[in-house]
């Protein structure tokens, strides 16, 4: 039988965060009356995870919504960790919110709010809830922080990175300034507080053309996506200066690959995330971010579509848009996939990992992060 608590991915073999991602407990008690999550809401007795029928009734609508990608034999084992998690995250007040990247249990069976990471964290300043757990890589988690930072922020694993976040740090783009003095810099929201602070806008994959249009400069710093800044500089007239960093998921894909699909059947729609090549983008039928790309399947019903972007988001939408026939060509992202339904029932017993930054540089990468979002477009 599956067991879940083995379940999902160590990542790049249990890659670390780096310094500026570290938790930072002196400043989280600090933010908090000097006490921990775990002192503030206290810890809880870890519920008994048997599959009664108690279980199976209270979770059988939830189990419809993911039929078609949990055998039914595997439920009993989901379904007391999904039974014990909607019961304790009422008990305490919290809120899940789940990118779209999630897998179908996470996304269906356990999150109030899901979405990119953008509209997650906008999401998270208009929950009443002090509590939030996000299950997304830590990036996400940190500006979720920075949004709301008198709420509690919580991780269910703290090493969920990003190889993009992690290409690129706080030193770095100090060095990039003083080398480019005076040209703005814009990043990538899958960056980590440090480098925010260093920024003066953040921009998502939706909004990075506007963002950088916003600016009277002829060059625009575009980091640390190299892919998203290539794709970015062929929809502007601005010189576009970048960085090496790109998706470990989205890099995968070549154009060659889609084209294939394309020759076995000219009928399928492609449609791709901008952290991929310019090549692949090339041969795309539509490029947006995960909203934009989810949107243009609900709007547009291709009877045939191919998502080139992280698998599970095909998974999670398909239900939704049951006449549509997803072709999956399934690259999975190591670190979303840390995060489980085993690891987000701990976070809620043991109020953990919670989500800290440095106050000092909050304010700076927040101003950028609100910026992006106060700028009209
Ligand atoms: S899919 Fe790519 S950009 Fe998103 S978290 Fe994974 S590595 Fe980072």
């Amino acid at each position: 039988m599956l067991d879940l608590s083995k379940s999902g991915s160590e990542g790049r073999g249990g890659m670390a965060l780096m310094e500026n991602q570290t938790r930072n407990p002196a400043s989280a008690q600090a933010a908090h009356g000097g006490q921990t999550a775990a002192e503030r809401f206290g810890v809880v007795e870890r519920p008994d995870l048997t599959y009664t029928p108690e279980v199976a009734e209270a979770t059988a609508h939830l189990y419809e919504r993911v039929k078609d990608h949990i055998p039914a034999f595997e439920w009993p084992v989901y379904a007391p960790y999904v039974h014990a998690i909607n019961k304790l995250k009422k008990e305490r007040g919290a809120v899940i919110l789940a990118h779209n990247y999630q897998t179908p249990e996470i996304f269906h069976c356990v999150s109030d709010i899901v979405g990119d990471s953008l509209q997650l964290a906008r999401e998270a300043t208009l929950v009443d809830a002090e509590i939030i757990v996000q299950c997304g890589v830590h990036f996400m988690a940190e500006t979720s922080k920075l949004l709301n930072p008198e709420k509690t922020i919580l991780i269910p694993d703290v090493k969920a990175g990003c190889s993009l976040s992690e290409s690129i740090t706080g030193a770095d783009v100090r060095l990039l300034k003083e080398r480019y003095p005076g040209v703005p810099v814009v990043t990538y929201v899958n960056t980590s507080a440090d480098v925010k602070a260093e920024t003066d806008v953040c921009c998502t994959s939706s909004n990075a053309v506007a963002v950088v249009e916003s600016f009277d400069s002829d060059t625009v710093l575009c980091i640390p996506d190299e892919y998203l800044a290539m794709n970015v500089a062929k929809q502007t007239s601005k010189k576009i200066l970048t960085w090496k960093g790109h998706c470990e998921v989205h890099e995968r894909f070549t154009a060659a690959e889609l084209l294939a699909y394309k020759e076995a059947d000219p009928t399928i729609e492609i449609i791709g995330h901008p952290e991929c090549h310019p090549d692949v983008i090339a041969v795309c039928d539509y490029s947006g971010s995960t909203s934009g790309m989810i949107n243009y399947v609900k709007d547009t019903r291709p009877s045939r579509v191919l998502l080139v972007t992280e698998c599970s988001m095909a998974s999670n939408i398909e239900s939704e848009v049951p006449d549509v026939d997803f072709v999956k060509p399934c690259n999975l992202c190591p670190h979303m996939k840390r995060i489980t339904l085993p690891k987000i029932l701990d976070s809620l017993v043991n109020m953990t990992e919670e989500v800290i930054v440095d106050p000092a540089i909050a304010d700076r990468a927040r101003l950028a992060v609100e910026r992006m979002i106060n700028l009209k477009n």
